[in-house]
């Protein structure tokens, strides 16, 4: 099992600004993956993309994209939708551009009082598009924190394993689980239904989690244990022989320095980083 390990955005240390400094600083740390946040915007253009690819590369630095949050594949509005599948698509052109081995990161969309199995067609027919027009790189759906949102576990496997290409995969975000469920979650079971779709390369999302009735709030530092990561880390070493890689962003506001607990949790259990 390879394992691959960062943040969710620059390393806030960095001696040095830019791609590369962030670069350097997960080198310093022993850190080997990095996700580059288009949240508010495709912020990154395709030029820039490729130097930030090459500096990856050489760094061996491991890159996803989290793809912008103003996304709704399930909207029945056309002029939405066409946004939303532009921001997705810019996004798998920088992937492109970047080489990135992990996944462009997208919430699917909203139900807005759409049933369940027309919000999963909708999902499923823009991912032939993508999967056909971006063979080189992979989307990732990610499980969401909201109610409001398409995207419970089952949902999210469900949407992949109809699609069925190898470039459109699901994304675990062990804390959306977390509060989706009121705060519980039993990592044994997420790996192994994950594991029972045929995936032997998972790309997840970890932190501590407020949330509501309504499921997510705000992301929390990995210290809060809400949920605790050892737990996690140690379903991981139980089926370290199942999986070929796992691709792992910590998405706490503490960036780097969560990592860091994280690696050492992780190197507790026996394990180590690619
Ligand atoms: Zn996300």
């Amino acid at each position: 099992m390879k394992l691959y390990l960062g943040p969710a955005g620059y390393c806030a240390s960095a001696k040095e600004g830019g791609a590369l400094g962030s670069f350097m600083r997960l080198n310093e740390l022993g850190l080997n993956a990095q996700e580059l946040e288009f949240v508010q915007q495709v912020y990154l253009k395709r030029d820039a993309a490729v130097e930030v690819g090459r500096q990856a590369a050489e760094r061996k630095i491991r890159l996803s994209i989290h793809a912008p949050y103003f996304i709704n594949l399930c909207s029945q509005e056309k002029e939405k939708l066409a946004a939303s599948k532009k921001r997705i698509a810019d996004s798998l052109d920088r992937a492109e551009a970047l080489q990135a081995e992990g996944p462009v990161v997208v919430h699917p969309g909203f139900f807005q009082k759409r049933p369940e199995s027309e919000c999963m067609q909708a999902v499923v027919d823009a991912c032939f598009e993508f999967s056909a027009a971006y063979p080189r790189v992979v989307l990732g759906l990610e499980t969401t924190g909201k109610h409001s949102a398409f995207g419970s576990l089952a949902e999210i496997l469900e949407t992949c394993s109809r699609v069925g290409r190898k470039n459109v995969v699901p994304v675990v975000d062990f804390a959306h689980i977390y509060a989706r469920n009121n705060g519980r979650i039993d990592f044994g079971a997420v790996l192994d239904e994950f594991l029972s779709y045929g995936y032997t390369s998972l790309s997840a999302h970890f932190s501590s989690i407020n949330f509501s009735e309504k499921g997510e709030l705000n992301h929390l530092p990995i210290s809060e244990n809400k949920p605790p990561f050892a737990p996690l880390a140690a379903e991981l070493k139980k089926r370290s022989s199942k999986f070929d890689s796992v691709h792992l962003i910590c998405e706490s506001p503490l960036l780097e320095d969560d990592c860091a607990r994280m690696k050492a949790i992780i190197e507790e259990e026996g394990l180590k980083l690619a």
